[in-house]
């Protein structure tokens, strides 16, 4: 499943039905449904607002169900990141005049199992995520 939107912050809440109602077929556990959605929003917010400094551009979501997992990327085609690693550190922002906590990466990171970040400056920044739905410990 492959989604282009503008980004616009009633887009946020948008991508985050989409996933939601693309995962429905693996009986997601409300928990699971809320850790997708969360990751999503904190993805197509750092699309809008680093990405793309809250003007317009485009925002791809591709999302795959593969047996109990769903991949999801989440790019934008704006500012990109230079140092990736240190972006990713908890508490780290670049707009803390903009009130963010430096949070939606650690969030990602928490909330789903895999979480891979690729980015050139002046080209944009890909966001890949995955995770397991829909099977208990021990059971994998
Ligand atoms: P919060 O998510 O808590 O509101 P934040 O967006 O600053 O704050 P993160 O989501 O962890 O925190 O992102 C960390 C930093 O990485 C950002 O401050 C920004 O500099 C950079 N960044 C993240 N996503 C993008 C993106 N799509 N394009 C450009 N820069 C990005
Ligand atoms: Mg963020």
């Amino acid at each position: 499943m492959k989604i282009i939107f503008e980004s616009c912050s009633e887009n946020e809440a948008f991508a985050r039905t989409v996933v939601a109602a693309y995962i429905t077929r693996l009986n997601p556990t409300l928990e699971e449904l809320s850790d997708v959605k969360t990751a999503v929003s904190e993805a197509v917010t750092n699309c809008i607002i680093h990405g793309y400094e809250n003007k317009k551009g485009d925002i791809t979501m591709e999302c795959t169900i593969h047996n109990n997992d769903i991949s999801i990327i989440v790019e934008d085609y704006g500012k990109g990141i230079a140092d990736i690693e240190k972006a990713m550190e908890p508490l780290y922002t670049t707009r803390p005049e903009w009130e963010r906590s430096g949070m939606g990466f650690a969030f990602m990171e928490a909330f789903m199992d895999k979480l891979k970040v690729d980015s050139s400056p002046g080209k944009g920044t890909r966001v890949f995520m995955e995770k397991t739905i829909g099977v208990c410990e021990g059971q994998e």
